[in-house]
């Protein structure tokens, strides 16, 4: 882990005045102001990619003077956090010309800073989210309860996958509180944990189980598979008529079998398992050697994936989800959302993932962790349906009133006082992707902003990418924002009334990492570039934010 001490949040060496009765003379925002860079930290799990092999966490990572940090070769680099997570807590760089700067060599933790200045939060966030997030140590409150203002309801991720991880699945909110309370020592907070993935670059990964028919044709051409399930000849043909459009069988009873299926997968012998792992990556291994590939029961890239698998965890029941569950592929600039109790695991590349605040996961293959499986073959929802099902569509993210950029969204938006209505009438490109590669003739280009916006309410990701020498002013967000630069270079302004100082930040390598308070507009420009046409002059944030809705 790599992370700055922070200074702690009590006594008077705090720096900020907030604690010495000094609000006043900073206004509601703290001597930092409404803008600063943070801190980031990250960590090297094991099945991070490694520096030599272009982790973006690394790269991201080095960004931060502050991290002091060097990239090395073989050195893992899995994920980078922003946010207030008490595991992996982000720090602030006092902003330049700062009033009352830390003592040096300190940095004041975002969370105690916000739980200070909580209108950089917003009153309508600190109301829903404030009292809640108790579980992160807490700063006593007034009425002697531990609470925790200054926590945000979500926690904003760069993940750099390697190798597989954990087949997984996060709990509800009940189920949440319910393993909360009979074993608080896994699962250590009571809240659920909803996660979107946007990719970064190809990415893959294992999300929600494939259509019924699908497994069942694995069962019967895959015979390890079909050993471990079930080896009798009555459960292959019942599972194969219900599987049949004709059979009538309905949504519950196409649960029941997938659930028939998984479960004795997931529970099946530990020596046969074992037995039937090797046994089926042998044989795949070879033929893929051999260049018979082709007369495989199964594709080639399907092979593959069993036979990496195998590498990565020998003889792990994991390594059979690629018969259950959908493999799905994204693009840069593809996203998915996974709702709780949906099985997933992340495979290979770089994402940007976004999270409410928790960190409840519950386990049952590709991990030397521990795993969960009762629990996990119980909570699971047994929806399916193909990995396009997976895949969540953003919409276009209106940049602020007066804003330049504003024209780009088209005739279509203009005069349109009512952004709903302004929205509606943008039509989004069907090739939506590629946040990271907008060149400069790409009618891409002209939509600045897309918005991610899951059907929860913690957390909501915007992507800007602007060509070089574009500006974009986004409208103020009634709630606490963490922005990432993933590409290019420009700078960050706060946009303010006239007479009021306005303050600019240096956005110069990828990986900087900013807040930004409840109510601030901000704008953002890409630098010039003399590089005519290529993509490399082009700049990319990435925005996470909550806002709580009327
Ligand atoms: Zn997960």
């Amino acid at each position: 882990m790599s992370s700055p001490s922070a200074a702690s949040g009590s006594g008077t060496s705090n720096g900020d005045g907030g604690a010495n009765g000094k609000i006043e003379q900073y206004g509601p925002a703290g001597p930092f102001g409404a803008v600063f860079q943070i801190i980031p930290g990250v960590q090297n799990y094991d099945w991070g990619i490694e520096g030599k092999k272009g982790s973006l966490v690394a790269v991201y990572g080095e960004a931060t003077e502050q991290l002091g940090m060097k990239i090395e070769d073989d050195k893992p680099y899995a994920e980078l956090w922003m946010g207030t997570h008490p595991t992996l807590p982000s720090t602030i760089v006092p902003p330049p010309n700062c009033p009352r700067p830390p003592p040096s060599g300190t940095f004041i933790s975002l969370s105690s800073y916000l739980n200070r200045h909580s209108s950089l939060l917003g009153d309508k966030v600190v109301k829903k989210y404030g009292d809640g997030l108790t579980r992160n140590g807490g700063v006593d409150g007034p009425d002697g309860k531990k609470k925790d203002q200054g926590a945000l309801p979500f926690l904003f991720k760069i993940l750099s996958a390697g190798k597989a991880l954990s087949i997984q699945a996060h709990p509800d909110k009940d189920l949440a509180k319910r393993l909360h309370a009979e074993k608080p020592k896994s699962y250590k907070d009571d809240n659920h944990k909803p996660e979107m993935a946007i990719a970064l670059t190809p990415f893959r990964g294992f999300c929600g189980f494939r259509p019924l028919g699908e497994i069942v044709h694995f069962l019967s051409v895959v015979p390890e598979f079909h050993a471990l399930v079930d080896p009798s000849d009555a459960f292959l043909s019942e599972v194969e008529y219900a599987s049949k459009p004709t059979s009538g069988t309905t949504e519950q009873e196409t649960k029941q079998w997938l659930r028939k299926i998984f479960e004795p997968l997931m529970k099946a012998k530990m020596t046969d398992v074992k037995k039937r792992t090797m046994g089926i990556a042998q044989r795949y291994a070879s033929a893929l050697a051999s260049g018979s590939a082709k007369d495989l029961e199964v594709d080639e890239s399907l092979a593959k994936l069993v036979c990496t698998l195998n590498e990565q965890f020998p003889g792990d029941v994991g390594v059979f989800c690629s018969f259950v569950l959908n493999v799905v592929r994204m693009q840069p600039g593809q996203a998915m959302f996974l709702k709780a109790n949906e099985p997933h695991a992340y495979i290979e590349g770089n994402i940007v993932e976004c999270m409410a605040a928790s960190d409840n996961v519950v386990r049952a293959g590709l991990t030397p962790k521990e795993r969960d499986v009762d629990v996990l073959v119980d909570m699971l929802t047994y929806s399916s349906g193909g990995p396009d099902k997976q895949l969540m569509k953003p919409r276009p993210w209106l940049p602020a009133k007066g804003s330049k950029t504003r024209e780009a969204y088209g005739v279509a938006a203009e005069g349109k006082e009512d952004d709903d209505e302004a929205i509606a009438a943008v039509e989004l490109p069907l090739d939506v992707a590629s946040p990271s590669a907008a060149k400069r003739d790409e009618p891409l280009a002209s939509l600045p902003s897309l918005l991610y916006d899951p059907p929860i309410d913690e957390f909501s990701v915007a992507v800007t990418r602007l060509r070089p020498g574009q500006a974009e002013k986004q409208r103020a967000v009634q709630g606490p924002s963490l922005l990432i630069l993933t590409a290019g270079k420009g700078k960050l302004r706060t946009v303010s009334a006239e007479g009021e100082d306005q303050r600019e930040f240096d956005m110069d390598k990828p990986g900087k990492v900013f807040f930004v308070g409840a109510g601030q507009e901000v704008e953002i420009s890409a630098d010039e570039s003399g590089d005519e046409g290529a993509a490399a002059g082009s700049l990319s944030v990435f925005r996470a934010f909550v806002e709580v809705a009327e």
